[in-house]
């Protein structure tokens, strides 16, 4: 019966422990805000003017971009459809690849595919855009990626309004958009446009 009766003693003081271990990490780090990264100064290889190819290793481009690009970017990733806020953007302007800031659409080409993605029908120009033949997920679709950093960008579909007929499926988390100042001004908006301080 002794035997018993320290047996029970253990248990209560294990659990004992277990409890006290775990009220020993008071507040574990939940009130500690990490920055987003939403700015390019982490990511030393992002360039809206030069277009010399991007080579770096997998680890580094894990340690530059921030999580949602990186999932996109280098592995491949989806969006989920209806979450890009440009799926219904209608700015006028540049979207460049946000992980190198390279050129590859203008929103003139941008239309409304209804598929849930930012969708255009041509890009900015021929190299800013590579294609790959993609047989995953048992379909043949042709993979796009930034030609000068080789991020996936989304597919490219035949199924497009004219000119081109194409529908470049575009995963919004991989696009950086920059309203055109000069089109701004071309297309005669007589509202005063926003002033900026100091400009
Ligand atoms: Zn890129």
């Amino acid at each position: 019966m002794k035997m018993r009766k320290q047996a029970w003693l253990l248990l209560l003081l294990t659990a004992f422990t277990g409890v006290s271990c775990s009220y020993s990490q008071p507040g574990s780090a939940a009130t500690t805000k990490k920055p987003a990264m939403t700015d390019n100064k982490t990511n030393p290889v992002y360039n809206r003017q030069d277009s010399s190819k991007v080579n770096i290793s997998e680890d580094e481009w894990k340690k530059i971009l921030p999580a949602d690009v990186y999932y996109i970017a280098r592995q491949k990733g989806t969006e989920r459809p209806w979450t890009s806020k440009f799926e219904n953007f209608k700015e006028v302007g540049t979207y460049y690849c946000a992980a190198c800031g390279n050129a590859l659409f203008k929103s003139d080409t941008k239309f409304e595919s209804g598929c849930g993605w930012p969708s255009f029908y041509e890009p900015i120009s021929k190299g800013a855009i590579i294609y790959t033949p993609d047989h995953s997920h048992g379909m043949t679709r042709t993979e796009v990626q930034c030609g000068r950093c080789k991020a996936h960008l989304g597919h490219v579909f035949d199924d497009g309004p004219p000119p081109t007929g194409l529908r470049y499926c575009i995963n919004g988390v991989i696009l950086d958009f920059e309203k055109a100042k000069a089109a701004e001004k071309k297309a005669g908006y007589d509202k005063p446009a926003k002033q900026e301080p100091g400009e």
